[in-house]
């Protein structure tokens, strides 16, 4: 699936995060990753996004579409649900998304129920091949005409890439992934910690950055790590944490390029 094929698809079709707004950083395992760990599946690497989440956290249907298959397998998913799609037209052909979300502790849609994006179709647990709680989720597309498993010889028995389908991917990106993916977002949310604003990284710049990445009380106040670029804002931004991190800023953050950023910040603050 090259990246034309994805912003195609991705015309069509906005994907749902699976789980609540404040669990946007449950990404733990970007798709391709581990070779080494996924060579014995026959997998080129890891073939979908894994969510870790507690055991019994609700898991959101990203779409709409039906159940078709919902049991223990083989082939390491342990407890999952499998969805299809309605047809989507790709390319003059007829397609369908083939999604399994997997590890599941408890399944709450049979074969044959209608799903709708956003109804919990199942709780998180650690079934099947994972060492913890988490969700794995992968997509495949399928013919539409006799759900023939399509480009089944990619390495990943058809499952790509899809996180640049979501709604809204950038919020639950991290840079080195979106790096790597040459994905379209906002350019600031990309800034690697060297560009930082023209300004220069030293010796005293670093060891701020690194105080604030493991600050306490920053961590308590935001539920995770900061991410690279709200620690550029905070070392050469000049904003404190108390502005940065108030819930409406936080937002603004992820969703609005630098500039426009710093426009809201600086009219909230009044300056
Ligand atoms: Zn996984």
């Amino acid at each position: 699936m090259n990246k034309e094929k994805i912003l195609k698809l991705r015309e069509q079709v906005k994907l749902k995060y699976p789980f609540k707004e404040e669990q946007h950083n449950a990404i733990w395992q970007h798709f391709g990753k581990n070779p080494e760990t996924y060579k014995r599946f026959g997998l080129a690497g890891h073939n979908g996004l894994d969510f870790v989440v507690p055991e019994g956290t609700p898991i959101k249907a990203i779409c709409d579409g039906e159940a078709v298959g919902v049991k223990n397998t083989k082939h390491g998913y342990g407890l999952y649900v499998r969805q299809f799609t309605e047809l989507i037209l790709l390319d003059n052909e007829k397609v369908k998304l083939d999604i399994v979300y997997g590890h599941n502790e408890k399944n709450l849609v049979k074969v044959g129920d209608k799903i709708k994006a956003g109804q919990t179709i199942a709780l998180a647990g650690n079934t099947g091949f994972s060492s913890g709680s988490h969700l794995h989720l992968g997509i495949r597309l399928v013919s539409g005409y006799n759900n023939k498993i399509l480009e089944y010889n990619n390495g990943y028995f058809g499952y790509f890439d899809f996180y640049p389908l979501f709604e809204h991917p950038n919020t639950y990106s991290n840079y080195f992934y979106w790096k790597k993916s040459n994905f379209e977002i906002p350019d600031w949310e990309i800034l690697p910690v060297d560009k930082r604003y023209g300004f220069e990284r030293t010796w005293k710049t670093y060891l701020k950055e690194k105080a604030i990445a493991f600050n306490p009380w920053l961590i308590e106040k935001i539920k995770r790590l900061p991410t690279n670029q709200e620690i550029n804002g905070l070392v050469y931004g000049y904003h404190t944490f108390e502005n940065i991190f108030k819930d409406k800023i936080d937002i603004w953050w992820k969703y609005y390029h630098y500039p426009e950023y710093k426009r809201r910040l600086e009219k909230k603050l009044g300056l």
